[in-house]
């Protein structure tokens, strides 16, 4: 048989261990990829830490794959070798559960998780659903296009989904790997886009980013700030810490909605600001394969790109510590070779 080089997790808490695997064979349905790159997002610490329910080990993390098919298994009729294509964090739905049939494929029961619930991209070939891959469009490197299977179909999705329309003012809270992506999204998408971040230090890129203000959560109150300027239509909330949330609510317009896209653990919510205003608090899930083709087109057209920091497969552990560390500028993407 031949071997192809992957990096897994054995253990809860454990080394990114790089070993000699067979090379999969794709299955009734799934394709099997050569990956090119693979983002490595913070969403892999719930695989390296064993932090998802029924995780089994050993695993190969990695949900922001993008490489050419290069088999594919029974039934597969939409999809051939040598087709460029990503996946993400959704890894297939069933079409049979209670969800699939009322079209909220993103829900499904079955829950496949790439790199969580299957092995991932941190290797030189995975298998993936057909129903969960994305055609990758040429004028994107697998470098580029890597970082956007996650962070970039998150914010985009989210973005394109909320009731602002062009011209309308759109808050981004953060400014890390996902609020990066996200104030370029809303400057494309044609919204008065504020970003709101720590530090006076980040005001430059945020406005190289192309944002219409910043506002420093160190210096000024945020949600004061944003209703100077006649409250947010939308604010997308892509930091982990509640409090930061927290402090932006009363910075939404009438009918304004704060979308949470980060993980954090809890928030406080004021009632009063929410229901003298007609306000909501809603999350997002990432999408499904097909919004993820839309985040690829739409950043080739409008030139929307993820800053990263590239390390080799061999240095997938140094890699993941980097995005751990939270001191990336700003995507760490691991590549093959291939
Ligand atoms: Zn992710
Ligand atoms: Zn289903």
């Amino acid at each position: 048989m031949a071997k192809m080089r992957a990096v897994q997790v054995t253990r809860p808490k454990g080394p990114l261990e790089l070993v000699e695997r067979e090379i999969p064979e794709p299955g009734p349905g799934q394709v099997r990829i050569k990956v090119q790159a693979c983002g490595v997002c913070h969403s892999d610490s719930l695989t390296q830490q064993g932090l998802w329910p029924g995780l089994q080990f050993p695993r190969v993390p990695g949900h922001e794959v993008v490489g050419v098919i290069d088999a594919i298994g029974k039934d597969v009729t939409t999809w051939k070798p040598g087709q460029r294509v990503g996946v993400g964090w959704h890894g297939g739905y069933c079409g049979r559960c209670e969800p699939c049939r009322r079209g909220e494929l993103f829900a499904c029961t079955k829950g496949l998780v790439t790199g969580v619930t299957h092995d991932g991209g941190y290797a030189d070939y995975t298998i993936a659903s057909d129903t969960a891959i994305a055609l990758v469009p040429e004028g994107l490197s697998a470098v580029e296009a890597a970082p956007l299977m996650c962070a970039g179909i998150t914010t985009y999705n989210a973005l394109r989904h909320t009731s602002a329309v062009p011209g309308n003012l759109v808050g981004i809270l953060g400014l890390g790997g996902l609020g990066h992506l996200a104030v370029q999204y809303a400057v494309k998408m044609g919204f008065r886009t504020v970003a709101i971040a720590r530090g006076k230090d980040k005001e430059p890129l945020a406005k190289q980013l192309g944002a219409w203000k910043y506002i420093d959560t160190q210096a000024q109150d945020p949600s004061a700030e944003l209703a100077k300027l006649g409250g947010a239509k939308t604010i997308i909330a892509t930091v982990t810490a509640g409090e930061a949330m927290s402090a932006v609510q009363g910075g939404l317009d009438i009918n304004g909605s704060l979308i949470v896209i980060g993980a954090a653990e809890s928030m406080t919510i004021s009632p009063l600001i929410l229901l003298m205003g007609r306000r909501s608090i809603k999350g997002w899930y990432s999408g499904t394969s097909i919004d993820s083709q839309d985040t690829l087109n739409f950043s080739l057209l409008t030139g929307v790109r993820s800053m990263n920091e590239s390390f080799p497969l061999e240095r997938a552990n140094e890699a993941y510590e980097r995005m751990m560390s939270g001191k990336a500028r700003f995507r760490v993407v691991i590549t093959t070779g291939n």
